[in-house]
């Protein structure tokens, strides 16, 4: 297991400046093939498709950095289907954000992790593999190992999530959650996604053929569907950082990038990068070293920042550097870690203000995903206007 999980850093390298150079790369040799040939699984090393999705939820690259790189190279007409993927993540972030109580019931549905045994499904148990191994599938693989846990093996459709949660080293709770529900029928009611033998076996060039081996005519148990209030809209209000000073900015997970984005608006900030290495315990130990990577990384590339593992440290580094406001990456649903903590009271009584600043990539979008994909991907175009990409 140790050489797999050393391996994951060739698979899933750590630096931004890698990544990117990865992209375009990307971007010259295999993006204009991506509309044809993204519903191919042909396995490692997965050259039809970006894997950008470790970066991408983690914002060390956001939305803006690769879809400035995309454009400079293809037109906007031709990326139309890798556009849309990209809003995929943020039409489910928005949508999630308007129905927390749909994360909430996921939670405490919560049945725990469950690693699958052998099935002698024989696609079924190379994915599950692959999954531990590499922290990654493809996401024609995400959805027919997900119709196969629901509909063939008849497990919850939570236990699968959890499983993916707890192995995918892109694990976003928007698009995992909602991934799930909508292969089970619990986004448009009813309406289920049934892996077909036939399907598999042409998406993955004939190297999978589980005729006879899965259910494909499940029912839809109508008993688990569950209606949800929407909340009517999300409301979010941009400082006007130009009037506050004493700033303190921390990066982490949520958006690695933070800084960079911030620093386009000249804010004068003291940095701190914080990582937390006793959360999420069920992680795998793939998944965590590769966050532990990552975090390093930024620590070297950012040495005049103050490195905080826990909460108490950070409010004794806030307190030292006189700061008046602290400012976090928006913490979306499934995200919130300070948020929902007794830190912000404890800052609040030393007089540090917190601001959980949201993007302006989300601020846009988010209230365009209250109802399908549909309707959403209708503003697309006026979204890339609003971030200035076309
Ligand atoms: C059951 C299930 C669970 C999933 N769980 C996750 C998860 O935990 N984390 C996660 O990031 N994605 C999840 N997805 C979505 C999708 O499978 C992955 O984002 C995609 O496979 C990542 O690979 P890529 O970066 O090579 O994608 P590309 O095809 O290169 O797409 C580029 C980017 O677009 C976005 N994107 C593409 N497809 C989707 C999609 N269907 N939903 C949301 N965003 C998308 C991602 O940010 C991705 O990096 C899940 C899908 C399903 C069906």
């Amino acid at each position: 297991m140790n050489e797999v999980v050393n391996k994951i850093y060739d698979l899933f390298p750590c630096t931004r400046e890698r990544v990117l150079a990865d992209f375009n790369n990307y971007c010259d040799h295999h993006l204009s093939l991506y509309a044809k040939k993204r519903n191919f699984d042909l396995g490692n090393p997965h050259e039809n498709v970006s894997k950008l999705s470790p970066y991408l939820r983690r914002r060390l690259v956001s939305e803006n950095d690769v879809l400035r790189i995309a454009l400079k190279k293809h037109s906007p007409s031709s990326l139309e289907k890798f556009i849309q993927e990209i809003f995929w993540r943020t039409y489910w972030k928005g949508w999630l954000e308007m129905r927390p109580d749909v994360y909430e019931d996921y939670e405490i549905d919560n049945d725990g992790s469950h690693l699958p045994s052998k099935t002698g499904i024989k696609c079924f148990d190379h994915w599950t593999e692959e999954l531990i191994e590499t922290g990654y599938l493809h996401n024609h693989a995400r959805m027919w190992y997900a119709s196969i846990w629901i509909f063939t093996l008849r497990k919850s459709w939570v236990s699968g999530a959890n499983f993916f949660r707890d192995y995918l080293i892109d694990w976003c709770p928007a698009s995992n959650t909602l991934g799930w529900r909508w292969v089970a029928g619990l986004q448009t009611r009813g309406k289920i996604y049934v892996a077909k033998a036939d399907n598999i076996k042409l998406f993955t060039n004939g190297k999978f053929s589980p005729d006879g081996q899965l259910d494909e005519s499940p029912i839809f148990d109508d008993a688990l569907w569950k209606d949800h209030e929407r909340s009517p809209h999300i409301s979010y209000v941009k400082p006007n950082f130009s009037t506050l000073e004493n700033i303190g900015l921390v990066i982490n997970k949520n958006d690695l990038s933070f800084n960079r984005y911030l620093s386009e608006d000249n804010i004068n900030f003291k940095g701190c990068i914080f990582h937390d290495p006793e959360y999420q315990p069920t992680k795998s130990v793939l998944v965590k070293k590769f966050e532990t990577g990552l975090i390093e990384q930024l620590c070297l590339e950012l040495p005049d920042y103050y490195f905080c593992k826990s909460k108490e440290s950070l409010i004794s580094w806030a307190r030292s550097e006189k700061l008046k406001y602290l400012i976090f990456p928006f913490e979306t649903v499934g995200n919130k870690y300070f948020a929902t903590s007794d830190v912000i009271n404890e800052l609040r009584s030393h007089n540090i203000e917190t601001i959980f600043h949201m993007r302006d990539w989300d601020k846009y979008a988010f209230p365009f995903a209250s109802k399908g994909f549909f309707p959403f991907k209708k503003n697309i175009s006026d979204l890339l206007v609003r971030n200035s990409l076309i």
